[in-house]
């Protein structure tokens, strides 16, 4: 008998992330990993460069100089901030403390894989709610839960779909849950986000013991290759996550970088201008090339194919071609859409070109 890893984990299908080369061609556009196309603040690469004298020390574990600079960016209390190597890593281990086998993790259906996958690791099972227009549906999801609902996992807005729900039906979706649930509510592009209904969950964090938010560098921040984001928490989920993290969890070069990248505002406002200005002319652009966009928000746009399956896997591979990385999103059950990451001017207007070409 060969060693056999726990039930649930040879079910899983492993993430895979957006590609990064296309092999014969020189000038490469990478659109498919929601990437920060104006990379990192300055500010940022000059922290993480301070940090290669000090290489051979074991970082801060408790990250506090960063969990002060979150806190005191963000208005919130740093004993409540728990930091990981991204969202990913935290997502992981809040199914882990709070789901084992038979236990079930409730997430809707299209959204983040690493909910599902998750889960299927830590032998729980994964339970997907229907959605209404791509959104996140609170009676579905709901109506899903059962005794042995465990954790509620919601991405808002979402990725892939870019769909978020309301500060009113956030707060429906909690009144609606169990005490004993943990609703963790993943804001990884909340940031990108500028609408008057978008609720920032961190109230609800404070008011309730069953709620999380996770947040990330990843994104608005550009500092995806560094592997950092963090968890608010009411106490009680703080101090699990304290017990079950590695105890170096976030490298020092990470902690270093975080800190000088959330207290460079400039550098977020430009992200968020940027993205903006160019959501705007490439919606406006693909639907006159023949493509639906589907309304979202954050640094990436859905696009949805009239022609369904076939178009769209045609369109991703004439993309490649050319060149275009963008994501594929049939693991998501959307095998009719692509999702395309919002690049510079000139990754847009060269995407642009290459889509209304692949279309013709
Ligand atoms: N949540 C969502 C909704 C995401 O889209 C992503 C990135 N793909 C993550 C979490 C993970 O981000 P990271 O681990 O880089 O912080």
């Amino acid at each position: 008998m060969s060693p056999r890893p726990l039930p649930g984990i040879l079910d899983v299908a492993p993430y895979v992330g957006g590609e990064s080369k296309v092999s014969g061609v020189n000038r490469v556009v990478r659109l498919a990993s929601n990437e920060n196309p104006l990379g990192p603040s300055a500010k940022a690469i000059a922290a993480y460069e301070a940090e290669k004298d000090e290489l051979h020390r074991y970082p801060d574990g408790g990250a506090l100089a960063l969990r002060q600079a979150i806190a005191a960016r963000e208005e919130l209390d740093a004993e409540r901030i728990v930091c990981g190597a991204g969202s990913d890593e935290l997502i992981a281990l809040l199914v882990r403390a709070y789901a084992g086998p038979g236990d079930e993790v409730l997430y809707s259906e299209h959204g983040f894989l690493m909910y599902s996958i998750a889960a299927k690791t830590a032998g729980a099972v994964a339970v997907a709610a229907p959605e209404v227009a791509l959104t996140a549906d609170v009676d579905g999801l709901l109506a899903r839960v059962s005794d042995k609902t465990r954790l509620v996992f919601l991405a808002n807005p979402n990725n892939p779909t870019g769909s978020y729900i309301s500060e009113a039906a956030l707060r429906r979706l909690h009144a609606g849950l169990p005490r004993s649930v943990l609703l963790v509510v993943d804001a990884a592009y909340a940031e990108y986000v500028t609408l008057p209904d978008y609720p920032q969950p961190a109230a609800l964090v404070e008011e309730a013991d069953n709620v999380v938010m996770l947040r990330t560098f990843s994104k608005i921040h550009g500092l995806a290759a560094l592997r950092l984001g963090w968890a608010y928490a009411p106490p009680a989920v703080v101090d699990v996550l304290n017990r079950v993290r590695g105890p170096f969890n976030v490298s020092q070069a990470a902690q270093a970088a975080g800190l000088a990248a959330i207290e460079d505002r400039a550098h977020v406002e430009r992200s968020v201008a940027h993205n903006e200005q160019w959501r705007a002319w490439f919606c406006e652009t693909a639907a006159a090339a023949g493509v639906e966009p589907l309304p979202g928000v954050g640094n990436f746009v859905l696009l949805r194919f009239p022609g369904g399956q076939a178009q769209a896997e045609a369109v991703l591979a004439e993309l490649k071609r050319r060149g275009v990385l963008v994501r594929g999103v049939a693991a998501y059950g959307l095998a009719n859409c692509l999702r395309v990451t919002l690049g510079t001017e000139e990754d847009m207007r060269f995407t642009a070109e290459a889509l209304r070409e692949a279309l013709r």
